[in-house]
């Protein structure tokens, strides 16, 4: 057991470099294949130990649940069951990732709880028992718990590897709508939508450090269904790409667009163009780099 009292840990949110769906499993879960690339636009978790039991969470954010039903919540209950944690916690999590975003903001704050609580009771606890534990709770969050870049199969629990992609800069704006993930799946269930990217291609690209071709084969299949439903997303990516952006896409089931630029100055003049345009008014939007 530790002594210490209180660990703070960044959770990165991530994006989907290449989203295909391969199938439905039994059960409903739609079997994936995705590139997962974390990325610098992070919130922060502050964790200590109480005397009171129990788990106690304070958020910036009005926009998530405050209590048990916060996936923050759940994690930490599952860790004071499995490994009997005396007293009980008090968790600040400070939101910065945007809510409903497609960037796996519940998932990687749960994986940051984790990881946190595992250093603060100094458990002897490897990430893939602590990945094993979480899956229950979120097929992301065992790739949350890992971060970099990562081929992620299954339900998205099945975790391949990849060197770094090559390092670049990034714009990440996330429209001011919302999204419902489970709405999107059973659209492109029903829409039977044929296109198939190139996976293997952007692996490739990735290990050959190719940032032009990686970018050219940056795709998601789901943005079928969700960019015609919210035009505002292909204005957003023809905006980025005519200000110099490599690519412009949308990651996990949306609404959130990235763009990826060769060089910081134009990404930095991208943004702020993008910030001060009316029809933008409103958007969270970030630089960001991998991570
Ligand atoms: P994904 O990319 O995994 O689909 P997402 O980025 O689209 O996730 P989240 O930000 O994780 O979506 O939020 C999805 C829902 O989860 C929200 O409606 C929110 O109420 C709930 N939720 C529970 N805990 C959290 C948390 N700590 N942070 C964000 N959302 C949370």
């Amino acid at each position: 057991m530790s002594g210490l009292q209180q660990v703070t840990r960044e959770a990165f949110g991530k994006i989907n470099l290449g989203l295909d769906v391969l199938g439905k499993r039994e059960d409903g879960y739609h079997l994936v294949r995705m590139i997962m690339q974390t990325v610098s636009v992070a919130d922060t978790l502050v964790l200590e130990k109480t005397e009171e039991p129990g788990i106690v969470l304070k958020t910036d954010s009005g926009q998530i649940p405050d209590g048990e039903d916060n996936l923050v919540c759940k994690a930490a209950r599952v860790m004071q069951e499995a490994y009997g944690l005396p007293g009980g916690v008090r968790i600040t999590l400070t939101k910065r990732i945007p809510v409903a975003a497609g960037m796996a903001g519940g998932s990687t704050d749960a994986a940051a709880t984790f990881l946190g609580l595992r250093d603060l009771y100094g458990l002897s606890l490897s990430d893939e028992e602590l990945q094993h534990l979480a899956l229950p709770l979120g097929a992301d969050i065992p790739y949350c718990i890992a971060g970099g870049t990562k081929l992620a199969e299954g339900i998205g629990e099945k975790l391949t590897g990849l060197p770094p992609a090559p390092p670049c800069h990034l714009v990440i704006v996330k429209p001011d709508l919302f999204v419902s993930t489970g709405w999107v799946y059973k659209q492109y269930d029903s829409t039977g939508i044929v296109k198939k990217p190139d996976l293997d291609g952007l692996i490739r690209a990735i290990r050959e450090q190719d940032l032009p071709r990686m970018a050219a084969l940056c795709d998601n299949v789901l943005e079928e269904v969700t960019a015609p439903e919210h035009p505002v997303i292909g204005q957003l990516e023809q905006f980025l790409t005519e200000r110099g952006a490599l690519c412009a896409r949308m990651t996990g089931s949306g609404p959130t667009v990235f763009a990826i630029y060769e060089n910081r100055e134009s990404r930095d003049a991208a943004l702020s163009a993008l910030r001060s345009d009316d029809r933008f008014k409103g958007f969270e939007s970030f630089a960001a780099e991998f991570c």
